[in-house]
């Protein structure tokens, strides 16, 4: 267990409330692969040079894991970040 915040770097005393955190993205594939040969928007070695930039990217795309330690106040924040995150149909409701 780290003795300081993951965020703050606050160090935890004793009996201080630490919260660990652990967030999973998991692509979600529906099985549909884009026929990318009958694209032609860029050469062989182009596309190379993208798919290796990117591959890093890519494997995070497809899962990405992170396990933390936060104190109070910052788990507060993140909680305060995800309620943020509003679901499409109330988004929709402040528009119209
Ligand atoms: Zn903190």
């Amino acid at each position: 267990m780290p003795d300081i915040c993951y965020r703050c770097g606050r160090p935890f005393v004793q009996g201080d409330s630490r919260y660990e955190i652990k967030v999973v993205m998991k692509s979600g594939f529906d099985g549909y692969l884009p026929d990318y040969q009958s694209q032609d928007f860029v050469s062989e070695f182009e596309k190379l040079e993208r798919i290796e930039a990117s591959s890093e990217r890519a494997e995070r795309d497809v899962y990405y894991e992170i396990e933390l330690v936060l104190c109070y106040r910052c788990r507060r924040e993140l909680e305060d970040i995800l309620g943020g995150f509003k679901k499409f149909e109330e988004v929709q409701k402040k528009v119209h």
